[in-house]
């Protein structure tokens, strides 16, 4: 049996998880990287997207991330995001009226009169919900 590794995924508002892995892969601004139980120390920034990780019973777990941080030591990989949310507590519909909200406002950029970046970095964040939650 291999040994495992602790993922903890902390945003502001909650411990989004707490559990042991078999691997964790994860989105680093990089390239996408994967951490096994005694990987050497790093600390890197995420892009937005999704971590993927087996669990104890071999099942494979997403979590969609808002950027952030890890920090992987030998025995455990941190992950602090302003948002971020277990696959199953994906709200389709949210994530869609946002991506709604966030094409419009984009398209209003061409008037010269709102914020483009904001309006890109919440779309990045709707597709990525919404491809997540439509994964079966
Ligand atoms: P919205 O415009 O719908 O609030 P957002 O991308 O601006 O989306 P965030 O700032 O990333 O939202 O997150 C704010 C809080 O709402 C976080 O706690 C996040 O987990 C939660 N959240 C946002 N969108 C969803 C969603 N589609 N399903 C579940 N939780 C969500």
């Amino acid at each position: 049996m291999t040994e495992n590794i602790r993922l903890e995924i902390v945003t502001p508002a909650k411990n989004v998880v707490s559990e042991d892995a078999q691997i964790v892969m994860a989105p680093g601004v990089l390239g996408e990287f994967g951490v096994l139980v005694g990987h050497t120390p790093f600390l890197t920034a995420l892009k937005t997207g999704i971590i993927t990780y087996k669990d104890v019973d071999d099942k494979e777990r997403f979590v969609f991330v808002n950027g952030g941080f890890a920090e992987a030591l030998p025995d455990k990989v941190t992950i602090l995001s302003e948002s971020a949310e277990r696959r199953s507590d994906i709200d389709l519909s949210r994530a869609e009226k946002a991506q709604e909200r966030a094409l419009k406002r984009l398209e209003e950029d061409k008037k010269g009169d709102i914020d483009f970046i904001r309006a890109k970095t919440a779309l990045r964040r709707a597709i990525n919900r919404i491809s997540l939650a439509q994964t079966r």
